[in-house]
């Protein structure tokens, strides 16, 4: 029995560490998203069933991917996370209850829309933007400040002259994706999977030239070491980040119950084709910043926060059936 699920494991990670590679490092992907979350589940049960056979090379032990050669490294003093996810109402239910457990009260959440880009950190002297980098691994980004300057969304001076790190996320507007992919068929080269694949390929461009004509955007949803500005809400962080000049997604809100929370999943997973960018779910944020450090993270996840995805596109269900029977 243990041989077998040895192997079952080694296989899901064989699977995992290659779909990895190809969305992280390579920015195209060979599977839906969906495709990578059914299977990693599946690893993340076995190894809660057998923690003593958890390999070393599982992707359940870090976060994203590797730091591309060609870029300056960039260490992260305080991580770039990941987030833990959630598939259902009800599981999203189980994890507020677990939280209100822990800390012995009922929490209020921010609610935010989860952006389909990739992770950027940007830091700012004095209201000078200075530094931008990848989440890369977690702990060591990729410097991407000259393709980020590119990026007209990311003020180069804030409204006042703060110290500050903030991170967010880069994405491509659908309507950019789509004209990009136009154009590339029309010179015989391959296109992009989605539009989180065509943002994170026009980052990581040696030539911000390239970054500059890719229409890229960003939202920025963290203050970092928020306690040197008085900020004692995710609310609050938003609204800050917004005074200073930076891009912030305003659909954000702030729920005290449960119910809510499903009238806000509900609300966007209706609305998300009239968005002019993808999204693949919503993220929960306890919104008391006291109670995020009283909680904190594991090495991979915060615990005070979580993400909810939506199910996939009736079209991608219909093409993995076919692909199924055949
Ligand atoms: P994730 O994308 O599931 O969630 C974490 C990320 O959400 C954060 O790092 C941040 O970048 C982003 N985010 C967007 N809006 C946010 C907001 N408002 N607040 C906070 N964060 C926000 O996690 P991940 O570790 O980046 O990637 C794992 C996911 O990548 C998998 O669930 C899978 O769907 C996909 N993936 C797909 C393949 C594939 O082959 N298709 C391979 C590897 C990973």
């Amino acid at each position: 029995m243990e041989a077998q699920v040895r192997q079952e494991m080694q296989a899901l990670i064989s699977k995992l560490n290659t779909w990895s590679q190809e969305y992280y490092v390579n920015d195209q992907p060979t599977v839906e998203d969906y495709v990578y979350d059914e299977a990693y589940a599946k690893l993340l049960k076995l190894e809660a069933d057998y923690p003593d056979l958890k390999q070393a090379d599982s992707p359940t032990n870090r976060v994203g991917g590797k730091v591309l050669d060609g870029f300056a490294k960039v260490d992260h003093e305080i991580p770039m996370l990941s987030l833990g996810d959630v598939f259902s109402k009800a599981e999203l239910a189980e994890f507020t209850q677990k939280l209100a457990e822990n800390v012995g009260q009922d929490l209020a959440y921010n609610c935010e829309l989860k952006i389909d880009g990739l992770a950027i950190s940007l830091t700012y002297e004095k209201g000078k933007f200075i530094k931008g980098s990848t989440r890369g691994n977690g702990l060591i980004g990729e410097d991407i400040t000259e393709n980020l300057k590119t990026i007209k969304a990311i003020p180069l001076t804030l409204k006042e002259p703060v110290s500050v790190e903030v991170r967010g996320e880069c994405y491509m507007p659908k309507d950019s994706f789509v004209k990009l992919n136009q154009a590339r068929e029309q010179e015989g080269l391959p296109v992009f999977a989605n539009p989180r694949n065509a943002a994170a390929g026009s980052l990581r461009q040696l030539d911000s030239k390239i970054t500059a004509q890719r229409n890229l955007s960003v939202f920025l949803y963290y203050v970092m070491e928020p306690e040197k500005f008085g900020i004692t809400t995710q609310a609050q962080a938003l609204k800050q980040m917004q005074a200073w000049g930076l891009k912030v997604d305003e659909h954000a809100h702030l729920a005290t119950s449960q119910a809510e929370i499903d009238a806000y999943i509900d609300q966007y997973h209706d609305q998300r084709q009239e968005l002019a960018y993808e999204i693949d779910g919503i993220v929960l944020k306890a919104n008391d910043l006291t109670t995020q450090k009283i909680v904190g993270n594991t090495v991979k996840v915060p615990r005070w926060a979580i993400a909810y995805k939506f199910p996939p596109d009736e079209e991608e269900t219909v093409v993995r059936d076919i692909e199924w029977t055949v």
